[in-house]
């Protein structure tokens, strides 16, 4: 067995559903303290993040420092029933390894720890710093305590970081074939709009909050916020809730409630989509209250970037295809290191499986996955 598939097989036999490690980190952390590296174990709440570096102290003056981000929690199975293999056993079969985690994202942090070892075996004096960043609160609903908590330790410690590769499996049918070189901002918000309740048949005695809302939710689906950028779609707005009525037919409601989100580009700052959402309700007359949450500010490593077009390139050479580049998809932990000022790049395997029963990643990616990311501590440090 090769070392990485052995170690990926090792953490998916852990059942580390989120916030439990499960020893994931301790197993890690004891490999790269043999290989020489500075380990430190932060734990926040119920929360374990782990924090490994190799090489000059964190001073300035000293040489860049790459690293390399990634979660050990996982998502739960869902029923048992719908795995051919039971999710927490690895089992190899077709040349696939099945297991939860598989894909998203154990492969991924196996795969780093070994290219670390190895590129410190090779180059134990390397310019700058390599790191590996783990948190085990990636896939939880609010992700307080990972990579969030470890970003606001980080300001009050003066780490610098230049380069962050991050491990979420990015690729479509082939590993390679798309890397993340930016994420959207994700703002969403509560609205509530009043009216007045009162019967269906004395409507003007009351005040309908559907009817009031109506044309500002036309106008609000109609608007177009920004028509993106070269690295970004359009900013998009949807409502995702509707909820009115009192379940009789003869009440006029009192209330209207719409859960709203903004997937937004850097041609929008949440502070602007804010006050347009708000002038329209406004213009309408609306008796309203909003209450706002940005769950992330949208990132972008632009072309050119020293990270960017080097990850480009060992994905030409040691995949033998020419990288999409996209911003796409949900958010990721690179929307908290990127606004240290870091250039955030995500590289990892084929996505199909993931979250599903049955998630699995292919051995030969598996096995190819170490070479990359040692081919871009080499190109960066080596
Ligand atoms: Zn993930």
């Amino acid at each position: 067995m090769s070392d990485v598939l052995d170690l990926t097989s090792d953490l998916i036999s852990r059942r580390s559903v989120t916030p439990e490690d499960a020893g994931c980190l301790p197993l890690i952390g004891g490999r790269l303290e043999r290989a020489g590296f500075r380990v430190e174990y932060l734990r926040y709440g119920e929360v374990d993040n782990l924090w490994a570096t190799h090489g000059q102290e964190n001073q300035p003056g000293s040489g860049p420092t790459l690293i390399f981000l990634g979660h050990t929690d996982v998502v739960p199975s869902g029923p048992e029933g719908a795995w051919r293999s039971p999710p927490f056993e690895p089992t190899v079969v077709d040349g696939r390894l099945y297991g939860r985690g598989a894909a998203d994202m154990k492969g991924s942090v196996a795969a780093m720890v070994v290219a670390l070892e190895q590129f410190v075996a090779t180059h134990p004096h390397h310019r700058g710093r390599v790191g590996l960043l783990l948190t085990s609160d990636e896939e939880g609903p609010t992700n307080l305590d990972g990579v969030r908590r470890v970003v606001e330790h980080f300001r009050t410690t003066g780490e610098r970081i230049d380069w962050c590769v991050v491990g979420e499996p990015s690729s479509q049918a082939k590993l390679g074939d798309l890397i993340r070189v930016g994420r959207r901002g994700s703002l969403s918000a509560t609205l509530t709009v009043r009216g007045v309740q009162g019967h269906v048949a004395y409507p003007d005695q009351a005040l309908n909050p559907i009817h009031a809302f109506a044309p500002a939710l036309a106008e609000l689906a109609a608007e177009r916020w920004d028509e993106g950028n070269g690295d970004f779609p359009p900013t998009s707005f949807q409502v995702s809730n509707l909820n009115a009525g009192t379940g009789a037919n003869n009440v006029i409601p009192g209330t209207l409630t719409a859960l709203i989100n903004f997937r937004y580009s850097t041609a929008s700052t949440a502070a602007k989509l804010r006050a347009r959402a708000e002038a329209i309700l406004q213009r309408h007359g609306l008796d309203y209250a909003l209450q706002w949450n940005l769950s992330g500010e949208p990132f972008l490593t632009p072309p050119g970037g020293v990270l960017r077009e080097t990850v480009v390139a060992v994905c030409r050479e040691l995949c033998g295809i020419d990288p999409e580049q996209s911003t796409g998809g949900g958010t990721s932990d690179g929307r908290f290191i990127a606004p240290l000022g870091v250039e955030v790049v995500e590289v990892g395997p084929v996505n199909a499986t993931i979250h599903k029963a049955n998630e699995c990643v292919a051995l030969a990616e598996l096995e190819q996955l170490p070479g990359v990311y040692r081919e871009v501590c080499e190109r960066m440090l080596g």
